[in-house]
C-alpha cells in the first residue's frame, strides 16, 4: 500500500502540468534584432518596479536629476486601483484602466489583451514595419507584450542593462521596453520606505543604471540626429514590505513619471498624470495618431 501515496503525488502533478493557464506560462524568447525604421525619433520606455515617489526623490539619483531641467515630470501619477505588478504595468502597457484590460492579480487567467492590445501590438497597427524590443529580468512582464522583434529576460538588473546597451548600439529599435526589478526585490525585502537604506541604494543602482543607458542613447542623438523621447515610471509603491491591495495608501496608488524630451530647453511640472497617459504620449511621439476604435482611457500629454 506504500506506492498509493506516490501514485497520487504523480498523478497530481500531471494534472497541475496539465491544467495550466490558457495563456502560455513561458513565453517564447525573441532573439531577432531587427533593424529599426524610423530614421528620427524614438521611444524607450523605462519601468523601475516598485519605488515610491518619496523615495525616488530622497535617494541618491544624480542622473534622473540631470535629466529633470529637461523633462516633463509628475510626482502624483495615479496608477489606479490593484496595486500589484501586472495590473500596474498591464495599465501602462495596454493604455487602459484594469476595468478593460481585465488584470485585478498577477495572473494573467482574465487578461482582455485580445480587445485592449499592447502599445507595439497598436504602434504596428499604423507602422507595420517599426521594431520593437522588451528587456526584463521578471518573466511574467514579457507576458504583458506581443509582437516584439525582440523579447528577453535577464536574471539580473545589470545584465539586463548590458544587453539593452548592445540592443542600442546595434539594431537600434524605435521602440524599447526595459523593465528593472531591483528596487521592488529590495522593498519586499526590508521595506519600501524613504527612510530604508537598502531600498534607496537599490534606486540609486537603477540610477546609475538609466545614466549608462541614456549615454548610448545620447551619443547616437548626437551622431544620427536621432531625437528620443525617454518615458520613466514606476508600478506601485508600497508601505511596510508589500503593496498589494494598498491603493486607498496615497504612497503605493500614487506614483511619479518623468518624459524626457530632448528638444525641451526647460522643466515642466504636469498637472494631471495618469499611467494610461503615457501610452498614448509615446505613440504620439512616433505620429502614430490614436485610433478611436481603440478605446483608450488615457491621452496624450504633449
Ligand atoms: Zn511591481
Amino acid at each position: 500500500m506504500k506506492i498509493f501515496p506516490f501514485f497520487v503525488f504523480f498523478f497530481s502533478l500531471l494534472v497541475l502540468n496539465g491544467c495550466g493557464d490558457k495563456f502560455q506560462p513561458n513565453k517564447e524568447i525573441k532573439t531577432d534584432c531587427t533593424l529599426g525604421s524610423e530614421p528620427v525619433r524614438k521611444v524607450l520606455f523605462v519601468g523601475i518596479d516598485g519605488v515610491r515617489t518619496d523615495a525616488l526623490l530622497a535617494a541618491n539619483t544624480p542622473f534622473i536629476d540631470s535629466l529633470l531641467p529637461h523633462s516633463y515630470y509628475n510626482w502624483n501619477t495615479d496608477r489606479g486601483e490593484y496595486t500589484v505588478s501586472v495590473p500596474g504595468w498591464s495599465t501602462i502597457l495596454h493604455g487602459v484602466w484594469p476595468a478593460k484590460h481585465g488584470l485585478f492579480d498577477n495572473t494573467f487567467k482574465t487578461n482582455q489583451y485580445s480587445t485592449y492590445k499592447d502599445i507595439f501590438s497598436l504602434a504596428k497597427q499604423i507602422k507595420p514595419t517599426l521594431s520593437v524590443a522588451n528587456l526584463s529580468n521578471w518573466d511574467d512582464f514579457l507576458r504583458i507584450t506581443e509582437n516584439e522583434n525582440y523579447a528577453q529576460r535577464f536574471d539580473s538588473d545589470m545584465d539586463l542593462k548590458n544587453d539593452a546597451i548592445r540592443i542600442i548600439n546595434s539594431c537600434t529599435p524605435d521602440i524599447m521596453v526595459l523593465h528593472f526589478d531591483n528596487p521592488d526585490a529590495f522593498g519586499h525585502d526590508s521595506g519600501f520606505s524613504p527612510t530604508n537604506q537598502p531600498y534607496l541604494d537599490a534606486i540609486t543602482l537603477s540610477d546609475t543604471y538609466l545614466a549608462e543607458i541614456m549615454g548610448v542613447v545620447k551619443q547616437r542623438e548626437a551622431a544620427f540626429n536621432e531625437q528620443w523621447l525617454v518615458v520613466i515610471s514606476t508600478d506601485h509603491g508600497g508601505e511596510g514590505t508589500g503593496h498589494g491591495n494598498q491603493y486607498d495608501l496615497p504612497q503605493t496608488r500614487y506614483v511619479w513619471s518623468i518624459l524626457h524630451r530632448p528638444d525641451l530647453a526647460t522643466s515642466t511640472e504636469l498637472a494631471i498624470v495618469n499611467s494610461v497617459d503615457l501610452l498614448p504620449t509615446m505613440l504620439n511621439w512616433l505620429n502614430i495618431p490614436v485610433q478611436s476604435s481603440w478605446n483608450l482611457d488615457g491621452v496624450a500629454l504633449f
